[in-house]
């Protein structure tokens, strides 16, 4: 099934996490995870520099520590760093204690304490200990970029009719999502200036 908006009852029931962001203006936030990638999050940076647009990378701390050159870009660009945990672990197969020690693996690394859960995939026990060193950041809309089974101009449409001021918009800067993410990310923000939003960094 796929699931590309988070529904009300979910964010209410895990209100102690961010699903979106609270904005007075037409602000939406992009999200990119699972990278960096060499072969792909330069261009990824280019695009939103071509547009102006500003992204939060939710890295794996096992990636990230081999791509320094990468990870200084993003920050310099004015983006900015997220945690995805060290390794890409399934955390509703971790005990609590294994679940924040990946997490701060990953946040020594990424210096960020911003807190992806590879996944979305967490135990609200976990999440107490957790939150002690970093805010949990979810997703408003899940882009499903790595569907390669999803044309562009679809997933481009199931983000556009779900977009609100505020949406966090998950991508991937993945060579998995690549074909589908450079189609969809300069359409979205042309759609985006067009309609006028904005984007911005999610802050640490
Ligand atoms: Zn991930």
């Amino acid at each position: 099934m796929m699931l590309i908006a988070i529904p009300g009852w979910l964010k209410k029931l895990f209100a102690g996490w961010i699903w979106q962001m609270p904005v007075t203006k037409n602000t939406v936030f992009l999200t990119f995870d699972d990278g960096p990638t060499p072969e792909v999050t330069p261009m990824v940076l280019a695009f939103l520099y071509k547009y102006q647009g500003k992204a939060t990378f939710f890295c794996t701390g096992k990636k990230a520590e081999k791509q320094a050159g990468i990870l200084q870009e993003i920050i310099k660009n004015g983006h900015q760093l997220g945690n995805h945990g060290y390794h890409h672990l399934d955390g509703f197969n971790l005990k609590a204690r294994k679940h924040f020690e990946n997490m701060m693996h990953g946040k020594r690394i990424t210096g960020s304490s911003l807190y992806r859960p590879p996944y979305g995939h967490l135990w609200p026990w976990q999440s107490t200990l957790l939150k002690k060193e970093s805010k949990i950041v979810m997703w408003t809309i899940m882009s499903y970029d790595f569907d390669n089974t999803l044309a562009p101009d679809e997933c481009l449409h199931n983000i556009t009719q779900h977009i609100k001021p505020g949406s966090i918009i998950v991508f991937h800067d993945t060579e998995k999502a690549w074909p589908t993410l450079s189609i969809v990310l300069p359409k979205l923000l042309e759609w985006l200036s067009l309609n006028e939003y904005c984007t911005d960094i999610i802050p640490g």
